[in-house]
């Protein structure tokens, strides 16, 4: 059920979604609202800027619009709305092109390989593409990149965790005010919606994961539905054949081109639409230092599609808001540390950092028991053995979008992992340093392991061993859910003030620590929406 947005916000989101179009349209690196001047005023100063444009930072820029603050997002992609010479704005999984991938010369799939061989990935140009993987050592990271952050490349599953593990990992946050206010405030402003149980039953595309269902049942398991930002009606219009099809064309992870609602579509453009709100592309933040009047002033290079550095600016404001996402936001604090830029930042910086427990796996199905060719690239269903005393997973049933039948079911188990990494700034190459061992992530592919083998000995299969480059069966050196770094109540207060220093503040992935046991983008979005609503109370009035 899609919950309806105040008159005011639709509104705005209406006007600020053709302030995206235009932009588009005219190559522009600068968007808002026609006729409304821009955010920055003279002296290249506005009063509030945000850095990114993912879900922290998308909420809290509507919240700084929407009470008449003029505020400038600083985004490091490019504005995903013009469609390239094919007509599609963004290239599907089975043909990438240089759109897939921030600056890459061959994409990087997770899934590394089919019967062993690297059939997924392709050769391309280096670009401002919109998923980006950074690599550290035994772990690399997945992110979006582009007005909307990993809202473009993300899956849709807009899950709340259960409250009693929400109330272990955030102990110090009030759960009655989240359940009741901030989670409902997010769903709706995220555009949430839920498959139609008649619908999942009888269609093509879920097959998949009906057979997971099966099989998890087999187990003794439950599974649960899950819902999504993905537009379920424009889905099942897909199947159809009434509509051009983006989830079951195999789009996902390099962009959906219809049917999701990413935060360009939501959040970012009703905070267009309030005219106080400017998102200038292809700017990323480099540098943060506190000048003597306690403004902050910001060295910002700007790039073009290509990577050329076409200007380095400086930009000042009184309250700067970090969305830049875990590692974004966490190396920009790290290094003002480490450089002397920022010298009173606590040692809680760059601490606290979790992959969520996230390890990827297949399983081997049986030649008479098919998933069939056609796959929707968002997952629907979840299998969830959270209450598992000693291995708690909530493991989604993945797709495997490759247009034929593959005899596999593949999964995202989320696991309880106490495991923690933290950064540490490289000089030598002005950067945060992921520093994650690979043994950290054993608990994982233990918990993951204890809820499968279930599964496969309840239903006499096997695991596949050809999925990710060599023998492995479980895969955790990549995460989609990077957490932590600036975590809440340590680096910053409980409403993500920066400790020790007033007007700057974190709202984003990083104020989580290490885990959420779901998918997490959601969690970002309420805690963003509850802690904006208090430092515009108390800091901005
Ligand atoms: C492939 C994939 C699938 C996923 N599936 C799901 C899912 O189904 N459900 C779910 O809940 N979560 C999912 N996630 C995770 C989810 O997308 C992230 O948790 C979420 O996007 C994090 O939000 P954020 O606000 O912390 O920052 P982000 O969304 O990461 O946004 C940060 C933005 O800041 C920009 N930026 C970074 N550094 C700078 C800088 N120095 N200057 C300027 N701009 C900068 C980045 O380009 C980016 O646009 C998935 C992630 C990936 C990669």
């Amino acid at each position: 059920m899609v919950r309806v947005m105040s008159p005011s916000i639709s509104r705005r989101r209406f006007l600020g979604a053709t302030a995206l179009s235009s932009a588009a349209a005219f190559g522009l690196t600068t968007i808002s609202l026609p006729g409304r001047a821009s955010a920055v005023q003279s002296g290249d100063f506005s009063p509030a800027v945000v850095i990114g444009t993912g879900y922290g930072a998308a909420v809290t820029a509507l919240r700084l619009g929407s009470a008449g603050i003029p505020t400038v997002m600083l985004e490091m992609g490019r504005l995903w709305d013009t469609p390239a010479a094919d007509g599609k704005i963004f290239s599907g999984m089975l043909a990438p092109d240089r759109r897939s991938m921030w600056f890459k010369n061959r994409t990087e799939a997770p899934l590394a390989s089919f019967l062993w061989l690297d059939l997924a990935n392709r050769d391309i140009d280096p670009y401002a593409g919109v998923l980006d993987r950074v690599h550290f050592g035994d772990m690399s990271v997945y992110v979006g990149r582009g007005v909307g952050g990993g809202s473009l490349v993300n899956g849709a599953m807009a899950v709340v965790p259960k409250r009693s593990y929400f109330e272990e990992i955030l102990p110090e946050v009030d759960a009655d005010e989240m359940y009741g206010t901030y989670y409902p405030r997010a769903n709706a402003g995220l555009g949430v919606n839920n498959i139609d149980p008649d619908w999942f039953e009888t269609c093509q595309c879920y097959q998949f994961a009906r057979v997971s269902r099966k099989h998890a049942q087999k187990a003794g398991l439950t599974t649960t539905f899950v819902p999504s930002v993905y537009d379920f009606d424009y889905m099942r219009r897909e199947e159809a054949g009434e509509v051009p099809r983006s989830a079951l064309a195999s789009e996902v992870i390099y962009g959906n081109n219809y049917g999701k609602r990413s935060l360009d579509k939501s959040y970012l453009a009703a905070a267009l639409g309030t005219g106080n709100v400017t998102i200038q592309t292809l700017h990323e933040v480099r540098d943060i230092e506190r000048q003597p009047d306690g403004t902050y002033l910001l060295t910002v290079r700007q790039i073009d599609e290509e990577g050329s550095v076409v200007a380095t600016k400086q930009l000042g404001t009184r309250h700067l808001f970090l969305g830049a996402g875990s590692l974004g936001s966490t190396e920009l604090l790290v290094r003002a540390r480490d450089t002397g830029k920022l010298p009173e930042l606590n040692d809680e910086v760059g601490q606290g950092w979790g992959t969520n427990g996230n390890v990827m796996l297949g399983r081997a199905n049986h030649i008479w028991d098919t998933t069939g060719s056609l796959e929707s690239g968002m997952p629907a269903l979840g299998i969830d053995a959270w209450d598992d005393p000693d291995y708690p997973v909530f493991a989604e049933i993945a797709p495997v979008p490759a247009g034929i039948e593959t005899w596999a079911s593949l999964y995202l188990a989320i696991t309880r992992n106490p495991e923690r990494g933290h950064f540490s700034y490289d000089a030598a190459t002005d950067s945060a340093r992921l520093n994650w061992d690979i043994a950290q992530g054993q608990p994982s592919i233990d918990a993951a392991k204890h809820l499968f083998d279930k599964i496969n000995s309840a239903n006499n299969t096997i695991y596949r061993y050809d999925l990710f480059g060599d023998t492995r069966a479980f895969e955790n050196r990549f995460t989609y859910h990077p957490l932590g770094g600036l975590v809440l109540g340590k680096a910053t207060d409980l409403y993500g003030r920066v400790k020790g220093y007033p007007g700057l503040y974190v709202t984003d992935g990083s104020l989580i620590p290490g885990s959420t046991g779901v998918n997490p983008f959601v969690t970002i979005t309420a805690l963003a929406e509850r802690n904006i609503e208090r430092v515009l109370a108390e800091d901005l009035t």
